[in-house]
């Protein structure tokens, strides 16, 4: 594996700058449904809305306004200021108008914040540069020690050396140990060995990237990517979407194809439950619901993800469990306002907004909700517990293996 990226990565606005002249000013990024009178698909198409234009219900927040605001700093015609720059940082890249447009608008999002970062420092938020020195100083997310990132995994005996790899990402390390200690019973109750990297893991980098910094997601990369390789592993597998896309459509980007295949557990757990090698054993009479995280049913860069039935399969399978699909699924899933973590961490109460309106959704068809998503986890349990909801909500694989006995 090369210490450099293979290929040189054109940053900032200059990167999207020809896309940007290509909005048709359609309004299809503003949504369609009920919500939007002005909109309305007439019920031939499912409803949908861009969660910031739901909730500052201002056309500024639109992607359409986002290409008219980077086309006219691309070009030179207006200077970037804070009310400018709250759009951007808002905005939870949650990639549903970017599944609907042509243009990349979601990654105009993602290039804004590197030209703000890089030319208009004073509106660059302090929490995110907090964030960049976390990973590039200490390897993950939260500053915390690197020696106590595969702490989670004591008592398992977890190998540095199997087929399967599991990248447990930031948050399952350090804030969701039972998660991360759940998916490596799941993969050993199917008949598998699972192995890890240990305290070399370091983040994904796709943080860092989502806030504007290309060059630490570049970094993480190489390293994560020459430890794996060296584990021999043939197929990695991430609880976290966010590793997941990192994996999936970042790295190759970067370091060029990659010598092992990627794949979220939810997709592991739908095919080994069809296969008969996971059996659920444990019955949970309840009725349940799972929300989509962003990076499984949609990418930007012109990568689509489905990643919708597995999970949706595996937790039909556990006996006794309604499962009840609630409004805004699948592709057009609401975000829960994690938003990569840069919405969240710059902009905490409107983050707060979108978890107290995705948890409502839940608890009005079920009492549990299970997510896929470390982030989303923590973001919905935060908005069922504020609405003061009679909600549970839970992370897949400590569901499923609840449910497999384990
Ligand atoms: S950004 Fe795309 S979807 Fe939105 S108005 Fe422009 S062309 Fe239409
Ligand atoms: S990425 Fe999501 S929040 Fe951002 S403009 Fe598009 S739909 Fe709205």
């Amino acid at each position: 594996m090369s210490t450099s990226p293979s290929v040189t990565r054109i940053s900032g606005l200059e990167r999207v700058k020809d896309q940007l002249t290509r909005c048709i000013a359609c309004t299809e990024c503003y949504g369609r449904g009920p919500h939007l009178p002005f909109a309305d698909g007439g019920g031939v198409v499912p409803n949908w809305i861009c969660p910031i234009l739901d909730q500052f219900k201002f056309i500024s927040y639109s992607g359409r306004s986002q290409q008219y605001m980077a086309r006219l700093v691309a070009y030179g015609h207006a200077e970037p200021d804070e009310s400018m720059a709250k759009v951007f940082y808002t905005c939870t890249t949650c990639g549903i108008c970017d599944s609907i447009c042509p243009r990349p608008l979601a990654d105009t999002v993602c290039a804004m914040r590197e030209e703000i970062r890089s030319n208009y420092a004073s509106l660059y938020p302090g929490a995110l540069m907090t964030r960049e020195s976390n990973i590039r100083d200490k390897k993950n997310f939260f500053g915390a020690s690197p020696e106590a990132r595969d702490r989670w995994s004591e008592g398992l005996d977890v190998p540095m050396k199997a087929d399967i790899l599991y990248f447990a990402g930031c948050y399952a390390s350090y804030r969701q140990p039972e998660a991360a200690r759940a998916v490596v019973k799941l993969i050993r109750a199917a008949g598998q060995e699972v192995a890890t990297v240990g305290a070399e893991e370091w983040c994904c980098g796709q943080p860092a990237a989502l806030a504007g910094n290309w060059q630490l997601i570049e970094e993480m990369s190489l390293h994560n990517v020459e430890k794996i390789k060296a584990s021999g592993a043939k197929r990695v597998v991430f609880s976290c979407p966010e590793c997941y896309r990192a994996f999936k459509v970042d790295y190759p980007n970067i370091v060029g194809e990659l010598p092992f295949e990627v794949a979220h557990v939810s997709e592991l757990y739908g095919e080994w439950i069809r296969a008969g090698k996971l059996k659920l054993t444990q019955e949970m009479q309840q009725t349940v619901t799972y929300h989509d995280p962003c990076f499984l049913v949609r990418q930007s860069l012109g990568r689509r993800q489905d990643v919708s039935e597995p999970p949706r399969s595996a937790i039909s399978a556990v006996p006794g469990v309604k499962f009840q699909d609630m409004d805004l699924n699948r592709r057009f899933a609401y975000c829960c306002g994690a938003g990569g973590g840069v919405s969240g961490d710059v902009y905490p109460e409107a983050a707060a907004w979108f978890a107290a309106k995705r948890s409502t959704q839940a608890a009005e068809v079920a009492t549990q909700l299970i997510t896929a998503c470390p982030r989303c986890y923590e973001q919905l349990s935060q908005g069922a517990r504020a609405e003061g909801l009679s909600l549970q909500v839970s992370d897949i694989s400590e569901f499923l293996a609840v449910a497999a006995g384990l």
